[in-house]
């Protein structure tokens, strides 16, 4: 069989480095590397690509090409900087796209890849979020395959494989409920971004772990199911599962419900979608049943999380809503990772803003998208 080429956008974060493990443990000759992408982590960006042997390696901060450059003397591997680059190296044609650059930043370089068709292995849950119909839009005409790597998409998208789509009722997504899910909600007004950032079940990227305690998270991951599987609001459910063993769940029309169970490993999903359609074998942790004893589902609290109830009225609302809802919600992010307000304001910053936005056509191409973006950023200017 001939090699896979792969270049992973957003390599030195935590899916990118777990994407490369997974390929550390391919047979050899499986994959090859194509171009490795990231911004601030220049020792390690050198060390992937030239243990990788990646062809290019791009940091997304133009500031940092010098840096780069003499981390990696001595090899072929190209070197470029700044976003315009990172763009360039997405859409060289690879066979498999691995999208995990954190936030709107990962939008313009894998709608670059989608272009290129060939397999997208989206973790970026901010393309769809953000970009829903102009994102599935392209990978149409591109003839692109969109794989999800998020745990519970992933999980979904297992099991309807194979199935009738007009038998679906609805799907379930599982929420861990982060680390503030018994929590009362005036203690949960004080906590900084360390505690936030301390998951339970997942190791992620900072921001991800924080949107996970504030069910930011989920609210996104309800768009993204939205546009993913074409659903209805109402055929979105979410449901609490502190352990983290059932990724996610559907419920069809005769009363059967089809779950994906595995550890809280992300190499399972991203092994799934790099190795798709077939399944290669994983090291990871094999599940032990009578060692969980149980698995407790409740209902999430929409008053201590109020991000969960943001993402049910956007969903309603349509248009440019999960764009406004992504916007304010990033830059209400990094104003509380940057200590200028409080866990509990984040709801409420990303509320008035889709409450200022609210009307706003949905955006079709890339600057509107961003347009958007920027202006429900000005809202919250934390
Ligand atoms: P990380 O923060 O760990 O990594 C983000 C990556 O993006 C890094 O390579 C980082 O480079 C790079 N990056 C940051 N800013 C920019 C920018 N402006 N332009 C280009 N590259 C940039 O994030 P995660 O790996 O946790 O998450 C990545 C995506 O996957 C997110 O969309 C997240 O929601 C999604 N996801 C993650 C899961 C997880 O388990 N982590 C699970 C499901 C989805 P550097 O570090 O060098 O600065
Ligand atoms: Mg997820």
């Amino acid at each position: 069989q001939e090699p896979r080429s792969v270049s992973i956008l957003g390599a030195t974060g935590s899916i990118g480095v777990s994407t490369l493990d997974v390929l550390g443990h391919t047979e050899d000759g499986a994959f090859t590397v194509e171009a490795l992408t990231g911004a601030s982590n220049i020792a390690l960006l050198a060390r992937q690509a030239r243990k990788h042997k990646a062809r290019i390696a791009v940091t997304a901060d133009e500031s940092r090409y010098r840096d780069l450059k003499e981390a990696l003397s001595g090899t072929h591997i190209e070197v470029a900087a700044g976003r315009n680059a990172v763009i360039e190296a997405a859409s060289r044609p690879v066979d498999v796209t691995m999208a995990a650059i954190v936030g709107i930043a990962g939008l313009a370089p894998t709608l670059a890849a989608v272009r290129n068709g060939g397999v997208i292995a989206l973790a970026n849950k901010e393309c769809l979020v953000c970009a829903g119909r102009l994102f599935l839009n392209e990978c149409e005409a591109h003839g692109a395959t969109l794989l999800p790597v998020d745990s519970e998409h992933n999980a979904i998208y297992q099991v309807l494989a194979g199935h009738d789509r007009q038998a679906v009722e609805s799907v379930v997504l599982t929420a861990s409920g982060g680390p503030f899910r018994t929590w009362r909600r005036e203690k949960m007004a004080t906590v900084t971004a360390k505690t936030a950032a301390a998951h339970p079940n997942w190791s992620m990227g900072l921001k991800i772990s924080i949107d996970s305690a504030s069910m930011f998270n989920k609210a996104l991951e309800m768009i993204e199911a939205q546009h993913l599987f074409q659903l209805a609001p109402e055929q979105i459910e979410v449901i609490v599962h502190p352990q983290s063993i059932v990724h996610s769940m559907v419920r069809y029309r005769d009363g059967s419900v089809l779950a994906q169970l595995g550890p809280p490993d992300m190499r399972i999903p991203i092994a799934y979608a790099l190795t798709w359609p077939e399944r290669a074998p994983l090291p990871v942790e094999r599940l032990d049943f009578a060692k969980l004893a149980r698995l407790e589902f409740e209902a999430p609290d929409e008053t201590r999380f109020p991000s969960i109830a943001l993402a049910r009225r956007a969903l309603d609302e349509g248009k440019a809503a999960g764009a406004v809802l992504n916007g304010a919600k990033e830059a209400a992010l990094d104003g509380f990772i940057a200590g200028r307000i409080g866990f509990l304001d984040m709801a409420e910053r990303v509320e008035a803003a889709m409450d200022a936005l609210a009307g706003e056509p949905e955006p079709l191409a890339l600057d509107a998208v961003e347009g958007i973006d920027r202006r429900a950023r000005e809202i919250v200017k934390p």
